[in-house]
C-alpha cells in the first residue's frame, strides 16, 4: 500500500484539509498531539458544565467554514447583536439595530457613545458591509493600525478607548487596536452579514462535526511529531516523539505557527511565519444569580479593567449547564492574563460584580475552570500579511496549511486547510 498523505495537526486547518483531500480519494492520516481533535476549538464536561478551552464564538457568516459544517445539526444559540459597555458603574447597550430593530431604543440612549460616533459607527457597519473579504484584506487596509484607521474615519479618543478597545479586545484579544485596520473591516462585516453563535454543546462541536466527516481510522490523537523525515531532498515522513518514523507520500504541516516553524527547521527550512502572539485566560464561574445578565457580551470599559469581556453563556445557551445553573465566561488578555490562578479568581469576582453592580455576596460566584491559552492568535500587525508562509514550503513533499495563510480566525484556518488542500491536489 502506498504511504498516505499525512497531515500533522487536527485543529481546523488540518481538518478542513483532510476533508478535501479525502474527498478527492486520497489517502490521508492525520496526526495529533493532544489527546481529542480541535485544537484551539475544544470542550470539556466539568460536572455537567460545557467548558470551552477558552471563551470563543462563531460568525456565521463565515464563508468557508460554514461549507465544512452542518449547521442544522449543532443547535446554534445566538448572541444579541450588541454590545453591554460597562463602566464607572453605568452600562450602555449599544446594538446593531439594523440586525435587530429591537436594539434601537437602547442604542440611541446609550450615553457611553456620541450621536456622531453612533452615525459613525453606523457608517462604518455599511462600509465594511459593502467590502468583500478580499478587499477587507487588501494593501489600501493591511497596512494601518486599527487605531489609525478608526481615528481616520473621524472618532475621537473617547469612543476609541471607551468602546473599539473593548470591543476588539473581545474578538481580537487586542485592546491596544494595533491589529490592522483587515481585521477590524473583515469582523465588522462578518458582524454585520450573520449571527454571533455558540453551539449548544459547546464550540468543540465544531472540529467534532469535522472530524466525524473522516473515515475511521483517519485521525490518531496522542501521536507527537517530532522531526521530518528527508530522503534525498525530499521530506518523505514524520519522525514521532517515541522515536517512530511513519512515512508520507506528502507532508502538510497545520500546526499552529511557532510549531510549524520548529518542525520545518529539523528539514533545514526557515518558514516565514508571524512570530508574535496574542493570548488570554478565561475564568468560568457558576452563580447563584448572575452579574452580568442578557445575551450581549459585557465589556468592561474601566481604565484599568482586568476582565476584559464577560458573558452569561447559559442566558445563551442554557445547555451550557445541568440542572439550570448558570455558567459566566470572564476573559483576561495581555499581561494580566499571566497573573496566579487566585488573583486573577479575586479580580474577576470583583470586577464581574462591579460591571453589574451588585454586591459579591449576592450573586455568590464559583469558580468552576480556569483556562490558559498563551498563543491563542497569532499578532495581525499592520503589514503581517508579507510575512505569510507559502502553501508550498520549498522543499518537495512538504505543505502548509494554516490560519497564517490567512487571518487568525476560524475562517482563517478553514481557509488555510482549504488552499492548502486544492494546491496539493493540483500539483500531486
Ligand atoms: C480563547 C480563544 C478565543 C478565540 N476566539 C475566536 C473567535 O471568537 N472567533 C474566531 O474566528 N477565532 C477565534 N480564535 C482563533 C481560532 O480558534 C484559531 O484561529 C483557529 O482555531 C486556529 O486553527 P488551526 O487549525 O490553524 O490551529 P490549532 O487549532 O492550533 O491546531 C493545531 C493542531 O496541531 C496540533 N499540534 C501541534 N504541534 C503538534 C505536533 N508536534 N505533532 C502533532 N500535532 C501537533 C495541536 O495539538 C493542534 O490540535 C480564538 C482562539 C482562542 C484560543
Amino acid at each position: 500500500m502506498s504511504a498516505p498523505i499525512v497531515i500533522v495537526g487536527a485543529g481546523v486547518a488540518g481538518l478542513v484539509a483532510a476533508i478535501e483531500l479525502q474527498a478527492a480519494q486520497r489517502e490521508v492520516l492525520v496526526l495529533d498531539a493532544a489527546a481529542e481533535v480541535g485544537g484551539r476549538v475544544r470542550t470539556t464536561m466539568v460536572n455537567g458544565l460545557v467548558i470551552d478551552h477558552g471563551f470563543q464564538v462563531l460568525f456565521t457568516a463565515y464563508p468557508t467554514l460554514r461549507r465544512y459544517l452542518n449547521f442544522e445539526t449543532l443547535a446554534l444559540r445566538k448572541f444579541t447583536p450588541a454590545a453591554r459597555i460597562a463602566r464607572d458603574g453605568q452600562t450602555s447597550l449599544i446594538g446593531d439595530a439594523l440586525a435587530d430593530p429591537g436594539l434601537l431604543f437602547d442604542t440611541i440612549f446609550a450615553r457611553a457613545i456620541g450621536v456622531g460616533d453612533k452615525l459613525r459607527l453606523l457608517a462604518l457597519r455599511r462600509f465594511a458591509q459593502q467590502l468583500t473579504i478580499d478587499d477587507c484584506f487588501s494593501a489600501r487596509f493591511a497596512g494601518i493600525s486599527t487605531r489609525d484607521f478608526l481615528r481616520g474615519r473621524g472618532f475621537g479618543p473617547a469612543v476609541i478607548d471607551g468602546f473599539f478597545a473593548p470591543f476588539y479586545g473581545g474578538i481580537l484579544l487586542d485592546r491596544t487596536l494595533a491589529t490592522s485596520a483587515s481585521i477590524l473591516l473583515f469582523t465588522f462585516k462578518m458582524l454585520a452579514d450573520g449571527d454571533t453563535v455558540v453551539p449548544a454543546g459547546g464550540i468543540g462541536a465544531l472540529t467534532r462535526q469535522m472530524a466525524d466527516r473522516l473515515a475511521p481510522g483517519t485521525v490518531r490523537t496522542g501521536q507527537a511529531v517530532r522531526a521530518l523525515v528527508v530522503t534525498e531532498g525530499r521530506v518523505t515522513g514524520v519522525r514521532l516523539t517515541d522515536d517512530r518514523v511513519l512515512d508520507a507520500a506528502q507532508v502538510v504541516l497545520a500546526t499552529d505557527a511557532p510549531m510549524a516553524a520548529t518542525l520545518a527547521a529539523t528539514a533545514g527550512l526557515t518558514l516565514p511565519e508571524p512570530t508574535g502572539a496574542r493570548g488570554c485566560t478565561t475564568l468560568y464561574f457558576t452563580a447563584r444569580t448572575t452579574p452580568i445578565p442578557g445575551k450581549a457580551l459585557w465589556l468592561n470599559a474601566n481604565p484599568d479593567a482586568v476582565v476584559s469581556h464577560a458573558v452569561t453563556l447559559t442566558d445563551v445557551a442554557p445547555e451550557y449547564a445541568s440542572g439550570g445553573r448558570t455558567l459566566i465566561a470572564a476573559t483576561i488578555l495581555g499581561d494580566a492574563a499571566t497573573l496566579p490562578d487566585d488573583t486573577l479568581d479575586a479580580v474577576a469576582r470583583r470586577e464581574l460584580c462591579a460591571m453589574g453592580s451588585v454586591s459579591e455576596a449576592r450573586v455568590a460566584l464559583e469558580r468552576v475552570a480556569l483556562w490558559r491559552v498563551p498563543y491563542s492568535q497569532f499578532e495581525q500587525a499592520p503589514g503581517w500579511r508579507n510575512q505569510r508562509p507559502s502553501i508550498a514550503c520549498g522543499v518537495p513533499g512538504l505543505w502548509r496549511a494554516s490560519e497564517t495563510l490567512h487571518s487568525s480566525s476560524l475562517e482563517g484556518a478553514a481557509r488555510g486547510g482549504e488552499m492548502a488542500a486544492k494546491a496539493l491536489l493540483h500539483a500531486t
